[in-house]
């Protein structure tokens, strides 16, 4: 089917059109310029970026993939997670899109967007798989059996997610915002085993009850205070070796529990999705640590792994595809909506 998807949870205005599993065009229009001195997202200046943004990123879109909006089979939209403000302007456009070209509208998961985009690139998904989440909001570990119908939660942070740590932790390095891809950066530069930062929860007790899940807000604390330390001591602060020592916790902790989960539940490939999936340390470690357990991984190229529109029309194909029947055009916007739900 050819399916357009609108993307506007959070800060990106993203536009994609697939056939089937193949990649016709990904417009993405982003507001981060209008919210680095604010130092994260200011959900109101967002969500004004979103209205203006859309037309012509849906405009760009068509134009690329050569497509007439009316060939259209069907149109996809984020419907949550994300920032209420945000989804309501994507999701109130989709409808109007969906009513005047009388296309069915299927409202789906911006989680499952993530973990689905490597279709686009590598075709279709292994199934059952374990997926690793890694984004701003999220990080999460999945049992994906069915990727339209069957996704499960094995594990999640118990505090802050993957991407946010990255960007408190640029924070107060004082680097830029968003984190990541300026960590990943000046990581490049710096040595990995200058500090050993904390892994959480992978301590013996904790793996009881917390095998499969995440904490990072101990790790960005211990940044914190390393930094601090060497402030009032009168020291400069190695940014790049600090980038480097935080990111391979990070990835350490992530990966470990990844392959770990993999293993637990026997399947043989693993899905990585999400803005931190784009990280060069995690993948290099991620493909390291899968080769070595005989586990197949799939890799989005990092364009995918940030917030697109492509995302949610692969999600929307894999739904029509699967038999799923639209949402019509009664659906609302959820701010929290769980990675079970795939299509509202
Ligand atoms: P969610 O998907 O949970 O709703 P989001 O959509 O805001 O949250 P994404 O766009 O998927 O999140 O990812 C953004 C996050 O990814 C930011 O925290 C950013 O710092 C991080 N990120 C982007 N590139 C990299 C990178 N190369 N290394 C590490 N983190 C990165
Ligand atoms: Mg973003
Ligand atoms: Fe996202």
């Amino acid at each position: 089917p050819l399916v357009l998807g609108l993307e506007s949870s959070c800060d990106e205005t993203g536009v994609g059109i697939v056939r089937g599993r193949t990649l016709l065009a990904n417009e993405v229009a982003s507001s981060v310029d209008l919210h680095v001195r604010f130092g994260g997202v200011v959900p109101e200046v967002a969500s004004r970026a979103h209205l203006s943004a859309l037309i012509p990123t849906l405009e760009r879109a068509a134009a690329k993939a050569d497509v007439d909006l009316a060939d259209l089979d069907a149109i996809a939209v984020t419907a949550g997670p994300g920032l209420m403000g945000s989804l309501v302007v994507g999701l109130a456009s989709a409808k109007a899109l969906a009513a005047y070209l009388g296309k069915p509208l299927y409202g789906v998961n911006h989680l499952v967007g993530h973990v689905a985009v490597d279709l686009l690139d590598h075709g279709e998904l292994p199934m059952p798989s374990l997926a690793l989440l890694v984004s701003g909001g999220h990080t999460q570990l999945l049992h994906v059996e069915d990727i339209a119908t069957r996704i499960t939660e094995v594990g999640s942070t118990i505090d802050d997610a993957a991407g946010e740590a990255y960007d408190k932790v640029a924070r107060l390095l004082g680097l830029p915002y968003p984190g990541g891809p300026v960590i990943d950066k000046a990581a490049q530069e710096g040595d990995p085993t200058f500090i050993r930062f904390p892994r959480g929860l992978t301590a013996r007790h904790d793996l009881d009850r917390h095998r499969f899940d995440f904490s990072f807000s101990g790790l960005k604390t211990s940044v914190a205070r390393w930094v601090e330390q060497r402030r009032l001591d009168g020291e400069p602060v190695p940014v790049a070796d600090v980038a480097a020592s935080f990111q391979e916790a990070v990835c350490d902790v992530l990966t470990a529990k990844t392959v770990d989960a993999a293993q637990h539940l026997g399947v043989s490939s693993i899905l990585i999705g999400g803005g931190v999936a784009a990280n060069s340390r995690l993948r290099t470690l991620l493909e390291e640590r899968a080769a070595a357990a005989g586990i197949e991984l799939r890799r989005p190229r990092p364009a995918l792994c940030t917030d697109n529109g492509a995302m949610i029309a692969a999600v929307g194909s894999e739904a029509i595809r699967a038999g799923l029947k639209p949402s019509g055009l009664g659906i609302s916007a959820d701010s929290g909506l769980p990675v079970s739900t795939v299509v509202v």
